[in-house]
Parts: C-alpha cells; sequence; structure tokens
C-alpha cells in the first residue's frame, strides 16, 4: 500500500463514520439463518437494460416486508461458479424506501454481501432503486452488453431478504430491453408490451438459473421440430450473416440432444435453450443452466468451422451435459440453502471432471468433432498433465479449491501452482473408471451404465438431487462390483509420478510426441493466439513475449521467468517460424540455440543446449489390445 492510498483510504473511513453517527440502523444486527418457509408474498423486480453505451442496468424492486429489522442480501456464492465471486462493487446507487420516503441502511461488519436496515412500524413494503454497472471494459469484468447484444444475470441484479431459503422466495420480474431487439431464455412470458416483457412468477432459484439473452439479431433454430420438450439454439449474432448455421451443422446439434437423451435416458427441464453469442465484442464465455446454458463462440464459429475445433468439443456438449451433470444431480455441499452460504467444492472432479468427459464423447458421437479430433483432444490433455510435475505437492483433490482460492485471476506459475486441474485430470479419470468397467464386465458394460443410472432418474424433473462421494462409489459397485472407493481415492490424492494414464492404455491407446502438430493442436494454438514450444524449450510465445514456462523444462533451467521477451534467435530477428526451424535443425547439431531475450531492462543471450526437435502430443493405437476408445466415441 502506497501513501497515497492510506490517505484515501482515511478519508473514506471518516466519511463512512460520519454516516454511521447519523444512522438509525442498529448496530450489530444478526444475519438471520434461511429457514425453509415462503416469503411473505412475491418481489417485483424491474431492470431496464437499455442503456447500451454506458452498459447501465437500472433495477427497481418492490419487496414485501415487516416492520421491525431486516437484512438484505446480494448473492455472493453463484451457481456454477464455485466461487464467492458475486460482483459487490459493480452494485451502486442503493436507495431504499418505504411510502416515499427514504430508510436508511447500513452494511454488515463482517459480511459485505448483507445491508441492514430498520422497516418503520405500519409498512409492508419497501422499495429499492440501485444500478447494476456491467464492465464497460475488458479489463473491470465480463462484458455483458454490446451494441448488438446483452445478457442479464439476475443474480448480480437483485437482493434478497436474508433469513428464508431461496427456493421459498417468489419474483415477477420485468425487463425492459432495447427497442425492437429479440430475447430467449429459459423464463415464461406472461405478457409483452412493446420492448417490455414480464415474465411469469418464478422461484428464486429457478430465477437466477434463467439467464435471458437479448441482441439485434437472433437465428432461433429448432433443434427437436414436434417434440413435447422444445429445444431450441438461440443464435446472437454481431452482424446478421453470423448467425446463420448450415443445415449440416444444426443437424450436428440435433444429433447431441439425441445423442444426449439416450445416454442419460432422461431430461431434467420443460424446455431447453441454448444461448449462444457468436461475437468479438461480448465477453461472458459460458455457464451451465438447467433449461439453458451460455455458450460464447467466435462471430466466425460457423463459416470457419474448422478453425474452432477445440471450442465445438469442450464449450457447447459441456455445458448441456451440465443439465444432468452437476444442475440436476448436485454434489450436496453445492446445495445451499442460500446464494450466500458457502459452498464446499469437494466433488468437482465429479461435476466438472465427469461433464468434461462426456462432453467430448457426445461431440465425437454427434458427429461435433470426429473421432481423430477427439483423441488429439485427449492427446493434449494427457501429456500436459503427465508433464506436470506439481501433484508432487498439491494432489488433484486440492485443486477443487482453486475457484474459492483464486477465482481464475492470472497465475505467475500456472503448471506449478495448478489450476482447476479437477476438468482436465477428472476426464482422465473418468476415462480410466470407464474403461475398467468395460475390461472387469467382458465389455458388457460401461459408464454408459453409470450415466443413467445416477443422472437418468426421475425423468422430467429439475430440482436438484443431492449426492455425496458415497452414493458416486456405491452406483458404481452396482454396475460393476470393485473397490471403487479405493480406486477414486488413491487418484484424487495421488503424488505421481506422472498423470493417471491407466485408462488411456486400457482404452488401446498411448501418448506419443511426434515433430508436427495434429490438426487439432494448431488450432489449438491460433485459438489461444500463441506459438507453442511447451514440450520442447518449455514455453508458450505470444509476439515474441513468453507467456508462462513449464516447470522443470529446459526455459526453466535457464532461469527464463514470464516476464520476458524474445528478440532474436540465433542471431537473427525472434518469428515464431524461426525458432520452430532452429529447433528442429538443433536436433542434428551440436550447437546451441541461441535466444537474445529482454528481461525487465536487462538484455542477455540463453544458450539452449537441446537437440529433440519438436515435440507435439498426439494418441497412437496400442496394436493387439482392444480399441474401447473407438467404441467410447462410437454414436449410441
Ligand atoms: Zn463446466
Amino acid at each position: 500500500m502506497n501513501k497515497r492510498e492510506v490517505g484515501a483510504r482515511f478519508l473514506l473511513s471518516t466519511l463512512l463514520l460520519g454516516g454511521a453517527l447519523t444512522s438509525h440502523v442498529a448496530q450489530a444486527q444478526e444475519i438471520p439463518a434461511p429457514i425453509n418457509k415462503p416469503y411473505l408474498a412475491p418481489i417485483d423486480i424491474q431492470v431496464n437494460a437499455t442503456n447500451l453505451r454506458q452498459k447501465i442496468f437500472d433495477i427497481h424492486e418492490h419487496i414485501p416486508v415487516k416492520a421491525g429489522a431486516l437484512t438484505l442480501l446480494y448473492p455472493q456464492w453463484l451457481p456454477g461458479e464455485h466461487g464467492p465471486n458475486g460482483p459487490l462493487v459493480q452494485l451502486a446507487s442503493l436507495h431504499i424506501s418505504a411510502n416515499h420516503k427514504p430508510i436508511e441502511w447500513q452494511r454488515d461488519e463482517v459480511n459485505m454481501f448483507a445491508f441492514h436496515l430498520n422497516v418503520p412500524a405500519n409498512t409492508d413494503s419497501i422499495d429499492l432503486d440501485f444500478q447494476f454497472l456491467s464492465p464497460a471494459q475488458g479489463n473491470l469484468g465480463a462484458i455483458v452488453v454490446t451494441p448488438e447484444m446483452l445478457a442479464v444475470h439476475w443474480e448480480k441484479m437483485l437482493l434478497y431478504p436474508a433469513g428464508y431459503y431461496s427456493s421459498a422466495i417468489t419474483f415477477k420480474p420485468t425487463l425492459t430491453i432495447p427497442k425492437d431487439w429479440k430475447f430467449a431464455s429459459a423464463l415464461e412470458v406472461a405478457s409483452a408490451t412493446d420492448n417490455t416483457i414480464q415474465f411469469k412468477p418464478i422461484n428464486m432459484v429457478d430465477f437466477v438459473d434463467s439467464p435471458l439473452y437479448a441482441g439485434k439479431y437472433l437465428n432461433r433454430y429448432d433443434l427437436d421440430p414436434g417434440a413435447k420438450v422444445a429445444v431450441h439454439f438461440d443464435v446472437f449474432s454481431d452482424a446478421p450473416e453470423n448467425g446463420i448455421a448450415k443445415p449440416e451443422q444444426i443437424e450436428m446439434h440435433r444429433s447431441l440432444l439425441q445423442q444426449a437423451y439416450k445416454l442419460f435416458g432422461s431430461h431434467h427441464f420443460d424446455h431447453y435453450d441454448f444461448l449462444v453469442a457468436a461475437s468479438d465484442n461480448f465477453g461472458f464465455d459460458g455457464l451451465e443452466h438447467h433449461q439453458s446454458g451460455e455458450n460464447l463462440v467466435k462471430p466466425s464459429y460457423f463459416q470457419e468451422w474448422n478453425k474452432n475445433l477445440p471450442l465445438r468439443g469442450y464449450l457447447i456438449p459441456h455445458e448441456f451435459t451440465h443439465s444432468w451433470d452437476g444442475k440436476f444431480r448436485r454434489p450436496a455441499g453445492q446445495l445451499t440453502p442460500n446464494y450466500n452460504l458457502p459452498m464446499k467444492n469437494s466433488l468437482l472432479w465429479v461435476y466438472e471432471g465427469q461433464t468434461e468427459y462426456w462432453g467430448f464423447i457426445l461431440a465425437a458421437r454427434s458427429g461435433l468433432l470426429t473421432q481423430e479430433q477427439v483423441r488429439d483432444s485427449i492427446a493434449m490433455v494427457a501429456a500436459d498433465l503427465d508433464a506436470n510435475t506439481s501433484r508432487t505437492w498439491r494432489p488433484l483433490q486440492d485443486t477443487t479449491n482453486d475457484p474459492i482460492i483464486n477465482n481464475r485471476r492470472p497465475l505467475g506459475w500456472r503448471h506449478w501452482q495448478r489450476a482447476e486441474d479437477y476438468y482436465d485430470e477428472g476426464q482422465l479419470i473418468w476415462l480410466d473408471v470407464d474403461t475398467k468397467i468395460r475390461e472387469l464386465s467382458g465389455e458388457k458394460r460401461s459408464l454408459n451404465d453409470f450415466a443413467k443410472a445416477f443422472f437418468g432418474v426421475k425423468d422430467g424433473s429439475h430440482v436438484a438431487l443431492p449426492y455425496d462421494f458415497n452414493e458416486v462409489a456405491s452406483t458404481l459397485n452396482a454396475i460393476q462390483a470393485y473397490d471403487w472407493d479405493k480406486f477414486l481415492h488413491e487418484r484424487l490424492n495421488s503424488h505421481g509420478p506422472g498423470a493417471p494414464l491407466d485408462g488411456l492404455a486400457r482404452s488401446g491407446w498411448k501418448l506419443t510426441f511426434t515433430d508436427t502438430p495434429t490438426a487439432y493442436y494448431k488450432a489449438n494454438e491460433a485459438e489461444n493466439n500463441v506459438a507453442d514450444f511447451w514440450y520442447s524449450l518449455g514455453f508458450h510465445i505470444h509476439d515474441g513475449k513468453i507467456g508462462e514456462i513449464a516447470w522443470n523444462s529446459p526455459a526453466f533451467k535457464l532461469g527464463l521467468s514470464a516476464n520476458t521477451t524474445v528478440l532474436a534467435v540465433n542471431g537473427h530477428q525472434y518469428k515464431d517460424e524461426l525458432l520452430k526451424k532452429a529447433i528442429s535443425e538443433a536436433k542434428t547439431s551440436k550447437a546451441p540455440i541461441e535466444l537474445l531475450i529482454k528481461t525487465d531492462d536487462v538484455y542477455e543471450t540463453v544458450k539452449f543446449d537441446y537437440h529433440e526437435g519438436l515435440k507435439y502430443p498426439r494418441l497412437e493405437r496400442i496394436e493387439g489390445t482392444p480399441d474401447r476408445l473407438t467404441s467410447i466415441l462410437t454414436a449410441l
């Protein structure tokens, strides 16, 4: 902290103290614990989402209350984000009144997401006016308002009374969007006039699980024409032509739907909307919901289909799978009574890990990716985790805490610190489980049976059904008798060496390295806008700047860090292709590869005595073994 900040903080605390002295809010007011009884009456909420340039949402809430102490909460633990990440700082201009008379509020001294107030006698409702200052530029957070589209995430735009289960609070939402814009959401419309839409009353759990997308350009595709349960693919785009999917692309998404139905043997939505933003300007990546999924793709997603290989695997099929794995079947520790009680993340290797596994399998089964492309994606995951030595100090299980610890902020040594590895390593563990069931059952049963038994119950219900570790192990055991408890704990708490690759071998394939990248690997480089020397010299590079160093790699051993620019390769100005050529040529030479680098303001030449050439991962068939991976990736 520097002196200027100390001065500013002093001034701020003086002002706050001044406010508190004249306040009539009771000091040290308790935050009531939630109980499961219906809230007094529905809460009216009106959101105005028409301020496109400043990206400010104006919100009005009319909350039925009783006289006396009241605590309002701003959601802190957001579903699907697995951490206490509610964007509290973006809540502004909070004014509370009753019968047009202002009521003072005071923030809790410990819990910054709680606001205390005293409701005057003879008052049966209060009015809240406030703003949600959505990020106007990327460094402030994900941009959700552009000139062409916007997303309404209700959980970031409401306050709710403490003391009640969220499921026991009903909201009556009204939304105003820009004139002539179209919208899509899992919410059901009660009435609409011009550009103001009133939605049917909805309990808070379903409400915050039903974001709304609106935009100038919407292309809506019916993925299941004539079916009882309507499923739509809603593409919002920066320009009208970007929302046009080719018939064969829509067919793949129809196939995704049917393959998911076959796999899980159930659905857990009354209707489902794939909310797709095809945009360069919109910034909200993706999030799962029961009856909808948020998916951000490149504007050229449909036009340049072959450039978007990784995205086709890890996004839309993943978020869709979550309707079963994560939303319907929910780890008990994630299913909290309200959005201000801490969630526990210990089962994210099921919630996210198995979703990652099914996401890629469904991509192959539906044709969104070829089997070869999915194999190439598995090779990348296996190589990355196998080269990662961080498990020596940090087992996979501990990484499930990462959303709470770090909330996806950049990491200086990501590979050594580990970051949410339960996605990718979870995928390897579930491949391990799947192939083990197949082997033990003589190919009669598989993880498909687990999917049906675990996620396929209570067809049609979208009330979250909690589970714990024991239920996962016992469901596996009912499908194939084995000590799954031990099997899973060994992998979750392993210190290596290497990644859990037994499942890959049992699937009939092994990890190998060649000097040419797969098409999938190249597409991944392009998507991340980097040149990849991870398995050779040990870094990624973007515009000559090293982004990250692989721990214990040749670059690491030479003492390089991420704050480094590479200026020249063997005496010539740096270019990605030049470095690739130098690494290839060093394979047949004894001369080191010389890089002129700049770290901070120091110039230096470093010499890589490295002669193993370029290395890129891919899978190779283990001849003479059952090809279970091909069976796994084949459509049901
Ligand atoms: Zn996910």
